[in-house]
């Protein structure tokens, strides 16, 4: 049963107008349930109860419920009070009906502003450990600026679309960097997209259809869980620990489910930072294999790890879906990465890309594909050595400035720094205080798909200079001893 959403399910009344009061609730809860803002057997307030919000007779509550059970919306049973009926089905299309609220019920996951605070650029006045951006040293935008230069003048590039799969030169060199990797891949296999994100969104609307499982890490990216829910995906959560995904609990899901797909993060985990060992790689390969329930690797980060470790797809090319971008590499503003599929699935990915957009911005794809010829590897190294040195710094700053009881996750390298409270320690009531000493991240719950990830934050250490860095890991250890009362 649902509970009523006070106040957001409060009916606005205007005294002045000429419309009765009983029929202006009337109308507001009608409009409401019509739209799914109060969903099948959400509990109205009890009439006595609004009607003392309202400032109104009792009766007139009556009046008003009343009406909403003649039409059929609303259920009323002595002693459980009025809750809105099942299977209301959609409202008939006449005249006094607006047409938004013949809209089906509009789909968000639970933490909806999650993706947006993500892609903002301003968060006030502090120091922002929120976004997954690379640092602005060391800076790309020297060479690329020429390299853009070199593309802009030559109408091939600026005054076309290019070809939905993606400009040819730029698909051989993303496939033959996929090969330094290990990984057995033809530029024919490889899919431009505009962002990763792109690529989520196609996965999560071709391989499944609304109510089907999948199965996800635990914590795992919001924005994959928002676009998962969005496609009305259920999301099975798995637990990550220090070795990466848990495939024997993968193994127990698998023996009586058909999930339609994994999702996982091998290499530099957000947000834990964690790197699947070899054996759960082979592990769970296998396992997928055996159950035919394909992999969708997302691998933003892999390039970057000190440590190259082959991706999943390198192991089983034909039962993996692999996801990558340059939004971390070189700048998310690009809007550009790609992906690599089987030829059996590639044409069904294919076709819904070209329904999205047509094709990635050729002049973008043909600019980066100017700069990777050029300084993209050398710009790749130089930023592993900058995201090390910052890991160093924001670990020596944590060990100086906040309680021991803070457990950071022990990671490879990467964006992010995972960090686990105390239970007595509430992540969201810690973000309050720390945006009181000018600092902010973000807050655990919005990596889980189901309850959890209250006492977890989130720290991208590349947004920010190092002197920001470690300013805002002392504002945040303020906060934590001003929390804990010492
Ligand atoms: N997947 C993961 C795991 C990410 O962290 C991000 C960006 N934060 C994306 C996908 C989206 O990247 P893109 O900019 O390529 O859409």
């Amino acid at each position: 049963m649902r509970e009523v959403g006070w106040p957001a399910a409060i009916p606005v009344v205007d005294r002045n107008s000429i419309v009765p009061i009983y029929q202006q609730i009337y109308e507001d809860l009608r409009e409401s349930i019509l739209a799914g803002t109060l969903p099948e057997t959400t509990r109205l307030p009890p009439e006595r109860v609004l009607a003392e919000r309202l400032g109104v007779n009792r009766s007139t509550v009556v009046h008003a419920y009343r009406a909403l059970v003649s039409d059929g919306l609303v259920e009323q049973r002595v002693g459980s009070g009025s809750r809105v009926a099942r299977a209301i089905g959609h409202p008939p299309r006449t005249a006094d009906v607006p047409w938004w609220i013949t809209l089906p019920p509009w789909q968000v996951g639970a933490f909806p502003q999650v993706l947006g605070e993500l892609a903002a650029t301003f968060h006030g006045e502090r120091i922002s450990f929120v976004q997954g951006v690379p640092p602005v040293e060391p800076s790309p935008l020297e060479e690329l600026a020429r390299s853009f230069a070199r593309v802009a003048g030559d109408p091939d590039y600026v005054l076309s679309y290019g070809d939905s799969e993606g400009h040819a030169p730029l698909r051989e060199a993303i496939a033959a960097r996929m090969r330094a990797r290990s990984c057995n891949v033809d530029a024919r296999d490889v899919l431009v997209l505009t962002g990763s994100t792109q690529g989520i969104t196609l996965v999560a609307q071709s391989l499944a259809e609304p109510e089907d499982e999948i199965i996800v890490e635990q914590p795992t990216y919001p924005g994959a869980l928002q676009i998962f829910a969005i496609a009305r995906l259920r999301a099975i959560p798995v637990a990550v620990d220090h070795g990466g995904i848990r495939v024997d609990h993968v193994e127990e899901i698998l023996r009586t489910r058909r999930p339609r797909f994994i999702y996982t993060m091998p290499s530099l985990h957000n947000p834990t930072g964690v790197t699947m060992n070899a054996d759960r790689r082979q592990r769970l390969v296998t396992l997928a294999g055996r159950a035919r329930v394909p992999i969708v690797e997302d691998d933003p980060y892999g390039a970057l790890a000190k440590t190259q470790t082959p991706p999943l797809v390198a192991l089983a090319p034909k039962s993996v879906i692999y996801l990558s971008t340059f939004s971390k590499t070189i700048a998310p503003s690009l809007r550009l990465g790609w992906l690599t599929a089987p030829r059996t699935i590639y044409e069904r990915l294919l076709l819904r890309k070209q329904s999205y957009d047509m094709a990635t911005s050729l002049y973008v794809q043909a600019g980066v594909c100017d700069y990777l010829a050029r300084d993209y590897d050398a710009h790749v190294v130089r930023l592993r050595g900058e995201l090390t040195a910052r890991h160093a710094l924001a670990r020596a700053t944590i060990a100086r400035a906040w309680p021991k009881t803070m457990r950071l996750t022990p990671s490879a390298g990467g964006f992010y720094l995972w960090i686990t409270a105390p239970r007595d320690l509430r992540a969201r009531a810690l973000l309050d205080a720390a945006e009181r000493e000018g600092a902010t991240f973000l807050f655990g719950e919005a990596f889980f798909a189901t309850s959890g990830g209250d006492h977890n934050l989130r720290l991208a250490i590349t947004p920010v200079t190092h002197e920001q860095l470690v300013s805002g890991i002392e504002r945040i250890g303020r906060a934590m001893a001003a929390l804990s009362g010492r």
